[in-house]
C-alpha cells in the first residue's frame, strides 16, 4: 500500500551515482546506486559520511536516476546510505519498478517500516548487514536475499551472534511466511567482511591480527561450514566509488 503519492515528496539524498556493486552476489554488477543521508545506528567503524544530504522531491530522484540509466545503459539501482529503509519509501520503489529498474537495498535490518515492499514483490534484491555493536537492538526486516556481517569483533560471543542471526532469517516459520513471494521464498545467502578501520585499532581488538583480513579468517574458519562465505569490497580494492 502506497505511503505517500506525491511526486514532490522530499527523501534525502547524499548521492546519485552509476558505479559497480563491490560486494555480495552482485559484485561485479553494474549498478546506479542512490545514497540516502541519515541512519538509525551510529557504528564507530563507519566509512559512509551519511551526514550531508540534501532534500529531493521523488520526481527529481527519478529524473536522476533516468539521466545516469541512459547515460550508461544501466537498469539496476540499489538503495543504500545511510539507512534507505527508515524512510517512506514505498512510491519511489513502485515507481521505479513500473519503469522496469532492477531494484537492490542495502540496509541494516532495524527498520520494519518497508517491509510491505518485500510483501507486494517491489524488491528484487535486499542485502542486510546487521551490526554487532547493536546486537540488543530488535530487527524489523522481514527477508533479506543476503546477509553481510562485517567482522567488527573477533571472539566467541562474536561468532555465536553470527549463528543467531544465520538462525533468525533461515527460521521455517519465517520463510513459510514468504513462499509466495517471488524473491524472498529462498534462504538467504551470508557473507562476512573485514571491517575496514585502521590496522592499529583491529590490534587493540587482537594481538594476533595485523590487518583486518585476518580477523575475518578467523570467523570465517569457525563459521565456513555453516554456508558462510566471504565478501572483499571491491570497490576499495579497483579504488572506484
Ligand atoms: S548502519 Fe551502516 S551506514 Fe549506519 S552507521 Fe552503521 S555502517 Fe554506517
Amino acid at each position: 500500500m502506497p505511503q505517500n503519492n506525491q511526486t514532490n515528496f522530499t527523501l534525502p539524498v547524499v548521492e546519485i551515482f552509476h558505479s559497480i556493486q563491490g560486494e555480495g552476489y552482485n559484485a561485479g554488477k553494474p549498478v546506479i546506486f542512490v545514497r540516502f543521508g541519515g541512519c538509525n545506528l551510529n557504528c564507530p567503524w563507519c566509512d559512509t559520511d551519511w551526514s550531508k544530504s540534501k532534500q529531493m522531491t521523488e520526481k527529481a530522484i527519478i529524473e536522476k536516476v533516468s539521466k545516469l540509466s541512459k547515460e550508461y545503459n544501466c537498469d539496476n539501482i540499489i538503495f543504500t546510505g545511510g539507512e534507505p529503509m527508515m524512510y517512506a519509501i514505498y512510491n519511489l520503489v513502485q515507481a521505479l519498478k513500473i519503469k522496469g529498474f532492477w531494484i537492490g537495498v542495502e540496509t541494516n535490518g532495524i527498520s520494519d517500516g518497508n517491509n510491505q515492499l518485500i510483501l507486494d514483490n517491489l524488491i528484487d534484491w535486499i542485502s542486510c548487514s546487521p551490526k554487532y555493536e547493536f546486537r540488543d537492538k530488535y530487527l524489523g526486516l522481514m527477508a533479506a536475499s543476503e546477509i553481510r556481517i562485517v567482522c567488527s569483533d573477533v571472539n566467541d560471543n562474536f561468532i555465536d551472534w553470527c549463528k543467531k542471526i544465520q538462525k533468525r532469517f533461515t527460521a521455517p516459520v519465517f520463510h513459510q511466511a514468504m513462499m509466495g513471494n517471488k524473491y524472498f521464498n529462498k534462504e538467504p545467502l551470508f557473507y562476512l567482511s573485514p571491517c575496514d578501520i585502521k590496522p592499529d585499532k583491529v590490534n587493540k581488538i587482537n594481538k594476533d591480527c595485523s590487518f583486518a583480513i585476518q580477523p575475518m579468517l578467523y570467523i570465517y574458519n569457525k563459521l565456513k561450514d555453516d554456508g558462510w562465505r566471504i565478501s572483499l569490497q571491491l570497490h576499495k580494492l579497483m579504488k572506484v566509488r
